[in-house]
């Protein structure tokens, strides 16, 4: 079996908490003949900025370079909200996906049919509920210059954003959503405004054209984004793979995560180009959420999200999609089993806290 080279970087805040359960399934992989691990161990966020000065030190840099798959907690706090702003916690995680050049954010919306009732929709609508939106993360709007606040001759102000995409990057993110499309239900829709945006025009037609050229087996659909808003909270079920651009998937990634429930439960990948010496894809794993100072060092965190962006790196980075069902089949017994942490809790559901969360999952993972 091969044994996966992992760094895990639990950060700041509940991080740590949530990082110790995912510790405890990892042993319980291991220790069945289920996985094989290497795993270290670095600083990131206010953490490393407290031993170094950094909120990533080189050390953790050329670890994460070196590593098949990085799974991340989370960063931040009060306690380092007036360190200078280049070293605040966030900024070890934007290197992280810089650095590594993580262009693609996956995020899955999945709704477990005993949390149904927490959507805001009717459970009838989100019950059973299982979309993965592919979001272009290093380019588009957020990073196209010019990007600037001018002081003009009358007085008034303009500022200026930039929405700026070459193909290869249309391309690039096209292929991972057409490739996942493969492994789930086969259907990609693709997001964009090409009635009003130029980038949306080249955005549409790119897409069509890897389509056409290799993935003809892949239903596609075009929606505009506006449009495409409007079906995640009518009809979300119609959507498998959604891929769109930055900013879009921003907004359209948090529609679709509170159609499933808590900020606890959602896990997430940013993934990197296939590396053509290794076959390798870089990769960082974490949760959507952040580091929650309001419930930290409390024991209450639901550390779901944490230990479901364990089971979306051993599907997409390490090739074990069985040892990653098997996760989530037993995230969903724990949750049929009335088991919930208080972000997630609702009547008669017996009321646990991280670590009880943890023991509950192990013990359905034990069952098979
Ligand atoms: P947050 O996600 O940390 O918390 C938002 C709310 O959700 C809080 O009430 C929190 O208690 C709750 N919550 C979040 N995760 C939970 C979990 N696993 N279990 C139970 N409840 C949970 O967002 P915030 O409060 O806006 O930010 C707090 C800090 O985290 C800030 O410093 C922010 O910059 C940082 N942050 C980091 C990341 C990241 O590391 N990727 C993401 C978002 C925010």
């Amino acid at each position: 079996m091969a044994t996966h080279k992992l760094l895990l970087l639990p950060g700041d805040g509940i991080g740590t908490e949530v990082m110790a359960q995912v510790k405890r399934v990892l042993a319980f992989l291991e220790q069945q003949g289920l996985a094989s691990f290497a795993i270290e161990e670095d600083l990131v966020g206010g953490a490393a900025y407290d031993q170094c000065g950094l909120p990533i030190s080189e050390e953790a840099m050329k670890r994460a370079f070196a590593a098949d798959a990085i799974l991340l907690g989370a960063v931040g706090g009060p306690k380092w909200a007036n360190v200078p702003y280049e070293a605040r916690p966030e900024a070890g995680l934007l290197r992280l996906r810089k650095d590594l050049q993580l262009f693609a954010n996956l995020r899955p919306a999945l709704c477990y049919p005993a949390l149904a009732d927490a959507s805001s929709l009717k459970r009838e609508l989100v019950e059973g509920l299982d979309i993965l939106i592919v979001r272009e993360l290093t380019g588009g709007v957020y990073f196209g210059e010019p990007k600037t606040i001018t002081d003009l001759a009358d007085g008034q102000k303009r500022g200026v954003d930039t929405q700026v995409y070459e193909s290869y990057e249309i391309e690039r993110i096209a292929r991972v959503a057409f490739e996942l499309a493969r492994t789930r239900r086969n259907r990609v829709v693709s997001a964009e405004k090409h009635n009003v945006m130029k980038t949306g025009v080249l955005w549409k037609q790119v897409v069509s054209e890897v389509h056409g050229a290799d993935y003809a087996d892949v239903s596609l659909e075009h929606q505009l984004a506006d449009s495409c808003a409007m079906q995640l909270v009518r009809a979300p079920k119609q959507f498998d793979v959604l891929v769109t651009d930055n900013l879009f998937g921003d907004i359209l990634s948090d529609v679709a995560a509170m159609l499933t429930g808590s900020l606890g439960m959602l896990p997430s990948a940013s993934l990197g180009a296939v590396e053509e010496l290794t076959g390798k894809r870089r990769a960082l794993y974490e949760p959507v959420h952040g580091a929650a100072p309001d419930i930290a060092g409390k024991g209450l965190a639901n550390p779901i999200a944490m230990i479901g962006s364990l089971a979306m790196a051993l599907r997409y980075s390490f090739g074990q999609g069985d040892v990653a069902d098997r996760i989530e089949k037993a995230i969903a017994g724990v949750l049929a089993k009335g088991y919930r942490t208080n972000d997630i809790k609702s009547e008669g559901a017996t009321v646990v806290g991280t670590e009880g969360m943890g023991d509950a999952v192990l013990a359905e993972l034990a069952i098979g």
